[in-house]
């Protein structure tokens, strides 16, 4: 029968099969977490190859993340039994950007074997040219430029484009100049960073008006997923490419949530998503309200929390999965980030005991430090784990940099640690140097630690390099000399100071950068279970160990940002307290936009979990190697009471996170005195239900019981430490 429904489509409602068999003309389809809009993309692209619409190479998909990426090219396969030759170009913008540039090197100045930069090479190239204008690079770092740079790109703007502003803010005026030099040393080195596999592409499309045009003709169909995180380069780069003759369909779809917009600090426009209907005249907005993925209470949870924000433009969801045995949102307190650790891990451990998969579980949480509690309770548990998205804790740069000093302390014969920050923060160590360095220790047999020691003494390196070799000499034979009798972690702090390596990333502008102080300061958090340090090395080594196997069942964890488009059979949200989540940083700011994007985040977190949403929040966490008390977060003040369940908090205050630890360890807390035997979240919720139902003035109820805290609480707050 001719007329039946091909098996692709046959298990889609209306609006998702409109949305799929819209072929001619621009398409948005705006919905809400859940709705299937990536299935729609999927099914959409199965659906023009099954009908000859196109082939697989005239088709472009972009995705957010290359795993979104590799996932949806299995399903179109599947959908379409793999009988189709080829793949369409599905990746994201990046992947995509350099498949272009690859092509079509010669029209920006490049070869088609160009190299990319990582974010190393273009701090040191940009340093080079900072010192070559007779500037300071230490009164204007290299990485605050690299930063700025980077921005710019996002935005799309070269550099005769740059605010007159921007241009003057560094090194006294000379922040066009300096950007024009570093465009230019790129070409020289047949390089390109990464903003530039979007704006090279963008360059040379407006240069070769013949060029687009073959791609015009190339490309019939053009989907985008997570629209909502496009930035502005992004934005003309589509735009562009999706250009047709007049009376020809522009066949752009384009799928996203502004709901669920959490880039806007790395320079996303969640704008984009309202614009798309007047720059894509004739679109047809679709909208998606049935939720596929998720429970009542989850959804309800949700909803009621985003709310909260303005300037939305308003979706309605709803699902009919309401099982009365499903559980609620269950919101718990601990005591401290471990005892929220052992708990998540007990939870866990619960789950399995019921025949549950550890396939099916996420930990979301809001900075990547808080990942390193979990990591290593899970290790002591035995309890498989992946990190998505990234580095496991202790495999990030800034915490194996880190690890590489407290090595060498505690191993002066450690030359993998000597190689890796003799010149971490840059101290003009070089590679000459540092062959220089490696010949003679090899020719001496001696580690390299001690034949720096020895080779400061001759004249075998130029005196710069030697003056700075002395330095660091003398700075580990100070920093061994105390090893037996500091604290640990006061030594270890000590060395990241005087080393200068915290200051370097005090100085860094990237994005990046605040998060990897806060790891800074987890890792030292993290020593002070441990005796000594060279104790606590050893527990690192055993961590690292910890299979990470692909096919293994295992817990994920990762943050917030990286969970956009996934889903799990239970989530776990750890870490609601205010200051981390929202984030101090978007609190300093002040502004309801950052506190907003702050709100979507909690959004895209809630909207991950199929049927279990668990939240936490501690009472207590160390800052600053302070114990501080912390207030629940504003959000969860504003999930509804009636999808919200509040977990026993008995063993919170039970003396269950301090066993074998002693009272000691919370001597300059005083636990006992501070009002939070209720937790200030279950009061508030108290409160809420006699007074008005209007949400801001919830809010503002709430604002009244936060005084009473604010005055014994927390001096400066803040988790990064700036
Ligand atoms: P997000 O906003 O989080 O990215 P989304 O809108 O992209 O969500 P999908 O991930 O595409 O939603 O779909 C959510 C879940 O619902 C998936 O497991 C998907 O397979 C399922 N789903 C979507 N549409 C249908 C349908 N018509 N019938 C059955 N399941 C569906
Ligand atoms: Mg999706």
């Amino acid at each position: 029968d001719a007329s039946r429904a091909p098996d692709y489509l046959a298990g889609l409602n209306p609006e998702q099969r409109e949305a799929v068999e819209s072929l001619d003309g621009p398409v948005l389809v705006l919905a809400g977490a859940g709705t299937g809009k990536t299935r729609v993309l999927t099914t959409r692209i199965a659906h023009i190859l099954a009908t000859g619409r196109a082939y697989p190479s005239q088709i472009l998909a972009v995705t957010f993340t290359n795993k979104a990426a590799r996932e949806m090219k299995e399903r179109i396969a599947l959908l379409v039994g793999g009988a189709v030759e080829g793949m369409p170009w599905l990746g994201t913008f990046h992947s995509i950007g350099v498949r272009l540039l690859r092509r079509h090197a010669e029209l920006v100045g490049l070869s088609s074997d160009f190299t990319i930069l990582d974010t190393d090479d273009v701090i040191r190239l940009i340093k080079q040219l900072i010192q070559a204008e007779g500037l300071d690079d230490k009164r204007w770092p290299a990485r605050t430029f690299a930063g700025m740079i980077d921005n710019w790109k996002n935005k799309g703007l070269d550099p005769a484009q740059i605010p007159e502003g921007d241009a003057r803010a560094f090194a006294n005026g000379k922040g066009r100049e300096l950007y024009v030099a570093y465009q230019n040393r790129l070409k020289t080195l047949n390089a390109c960073d990464f903003g530039d596999l979007l704006l090279h592409p963008i360059r040379m499309f407006r240069a070769n008006p013949d060029i687009l045009k073959e791609y015009h003709e190339k490309f019939r169909y053009i989907l985008v997923d997570e629209y909502q995180d496009t930035n502005t380069a992004q934005y003309m780069w589509l735009r562009l490419l999706a250009q047709r003759p007049k009376g020809v369909p522009q066949n752009v779809c384009c799928v996203g949530d502004d709901d669920q917009s959490i880039y806007g600090w790395r320079g996303a426009e969640v704008d984009n998503i309202l614009r798309f209907e007047k720059d894509f005249p004739g679109a047809k907005v679709i909208k998606l309200e049935r939720n596929y993925r998720s429970t009542e209470h989850i959804l309800g949870a949700a909803g009621h929390l985003i709310a909260h924000n303005e300037g939305r433009l308003g979706k309605t969801l709803f699902t009919d999965r309401s099982d009365p045995d499903d559980d609620k949102v269950i919101v718990h307190a601990a005591w401290d980030s471990e005892e929220e650790a052992r708990a998540v891990g007990e939870e866990i451990e619960q789950l399995q005991r019921n025949q549950h998969n550890l396939n099916d579980m996420a930990i979301l949480v809001r900075a990547s430090f808080q990942m390193r509690e979990f990591e290593d309770r899970f290790v002591t548990l035995g309890l498989n784990y992946r990190v998505i998205g990234g580095p496991r804790f202790y495999e990030r740069l800034e915490i194996r940099d880190a690890m590489a000093y407290f090595r060498l302390i505690c191993q002066p014969a450690d030359d993998l640690a000597f190689e890796r920050i003799i010149n971490t923060p840059k101290r003009g160590l070089g590679d000459t140097t540092v062959r220089t360095l490696h010949d003679y220790a090899r020719a001496r047999e001696v580690p390299m630690l001690a034949a720096a020691a020895e080779i400061i003494e001759t004249d075998e390196l130029k005196n710069k390099a030697r003056k700075s070799l002395f330095d660091v000499v003398t700075d580990f034979r100070r920093w061994q000399s105390l090893l037996e009798n500091t604290p640990h972690t006061e030594l270890a702090e000590q060395v990241l100071d005087e080393s200068g390596y915290t200051a370097m990333w005090q100085n860094d502008k990237s994005a990046e950068a605040p998060g990897r102080l806060e790891n800074l300061k987890e890792l030292i958090r993290s020593m002070e279970a441990f005796e000594s340090m060279r104790g606590f090395l050893e527990h690192v080594s055993l961590v690292m160990d910890a299979e990470q196997n692909e096919d293994l069942d295992a817990v994920s964890i990762m943050t917030l940002h990286s969970a956009k488009g996934l889903e799990f059979e239970t989530v776990f949200l750890p870490g609601w307290e205010e200051g981390l989540f929202p984030h101090q940083r978007a609190l300093d700011e002040g502004g309801r936009a950052a506190l907003e994007e702050e709100r979507r985040l909690a959004y895209v977190g809630i909207t991950r979990a199929k049927r279990r949403c668990h939240i936490w929040f501690v009472s207590n966490r160390r800052i600053h190697g302070l114990w501080q008390s912390t207030l629940p977060s504003r959000f969860l003040d504003e999930l509804p009471p009636g999808h919200v369940d509040v977990a026993e908090t008995e063993q919170s205050y039970g003396g269950y996170g301090r066993g074998g630890y002693g009272q000691s360890r919370f001597d300059n807390a005083d636990p006992f005195s501070n009002t939070y035997s209720t937790p200030g979240w279950k009061r508030a919720q108290q409160h809420r239900s006699d007074a008005t139902r209007d949400n801001w003035g919830t809010r503002s109820g709430h604002a009244v019981e936060r005084i009473g805290y604010g005055e014994s609480g927390p001096k400066g707050r803040t988790i990064d430490g700036e």
